[in-house]
């Protein structure tokens, strides 16, 4: 693939290995030009089930907008890369075993604290606040409380 630092349009792989149970295959590349080293991940393509939003409306699923959502909540948090990859498949794992053509995005957002619920405290707190819209900081201080429970 092209070198996303200079464009040149040969890298060549340095390292591959299987990472996210086995699911995906990481690879290091280094461009032949410019020398940068970089990453890419390999995945199978399965079909994901369509996208219920709230309003009713179906979209594509957006492997992209989970993983930058992610992102976001784990901002500045000791998560590495791998470990959100890891997190990824496994929501998408889940996701298609519910086994329908069609999943509410609601489902998917409690996928994710799910996971995030695993990953990282804050992240989870982060994301649920958002996601939940807590409307006071009671239902927050109850969320703090009940995440404390769930740890126990
Ligand atoms: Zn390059």
């Amino acid at each position: 693939m092209h070198c996303p630092f200079c464009g040149a349009a040969d890298s060549k792989v340095i390292d591959s290995r299987l990472v996210a149970d086995g699911s995906q295959v990481r690879r290091r590349r280094e461009c032949v030009e410019c020398r940068e080293r970089f990453t890419t991940f390999e995945t199978a393509e399965l079909v994901m089930p369509r996208v219920i939003k709230n309003d009713g409306a179906r979209v594509p699923f957006d492997e992209e907008k989970l993983r930058n959502g992610m992102q976001r909540a784990l901002e500045k948090r000791p998560v590495g890369i791998e470990q959100i990859e890891e997190s990824l498949s496994h929501i998408k794992a889940r996701i298609r075993s519910i086994g329908e053509r069609e999943i509410p995005s609601s489902v998917i957002g409690e996928y994710v604290m799910d996971a995030l619920r695993d990953l990282d405290e804050v992240a989870y707190v982060r994301f649920a606040s958002v996601y939940r819209k807590f409307t006071d900081v009671k239902e927050f201080g109850d969320e703090i409380a009940r995440l404390r429970e769930v740890k126990l």
